[in-house]
């Protein structure tokens, strides 16, 4: 990505899975590319963090997304439709990260225009693996449009 001088790259994680945010925090951590990651647990928190609303009135706009779909009150399909029916939002990446295998739940998120799905391996060396792998290729091989 378009590492200008000063650039952070910002990550809102979208996951209810406690074991799961510590996972990806711990690959993201030592990652080559300077990030900061935000977490936020439900559907509803999501929306709320990227309509900058409630709690989250000085919310930053991410440069990416990873979204869980199976979450607490609005799930990620909802949070997927949401971010790529708004002119704003549309152009930031949406990263699927499921443990949904379900081929409905692969061909309904790219309907809704998800930039990759994933399916989070159970094993936790896998799983690890998996994040670096989006860390190597989100945050280094793709570029990601520059924030006006
Ligand atoms: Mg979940």
């Amino acid at each position: 990505m378009d590492t200008y001088p000063g650039h952070v790259v910002e990550i809102l994680l979208v996951e209810d899975s406690p074991g799961d945010v510590e996972l990806t925090k711990e690959a993201l951590a030592d990652s080559r590319i300077v990030n900061r990651l935000y977490v936020v647990e439900d559907g509803e928190q999501a929306i709320e963090f990227l309509e900058r609303r409630g709690r989250y009135t000085d919310a930053i706009r991410p440069d990416l997304v990873l979204l869980d779909l199976n979450l607490p009150r609005k799930d990620g399909r909802e949070v997927l439709q949401f971010i790529k029916s708004s002119d704003e939002l549309a152009s930031i990446p949406v990263v699927i990260l499921t443990t949904s295998r379900a081929e409905e739940d692969i061909l309904k998120s790219y309907e809704l225009h998800a930039n990759c799905y994933i399916t989070k391996p159970v094993d936790i060396f896998q799983f690890f693996k998996v994040i670096k792998s989006i860390e190597d290729f989100w945050l280094t091989v793709v570029k990601l449009p520059r924030k006006l």
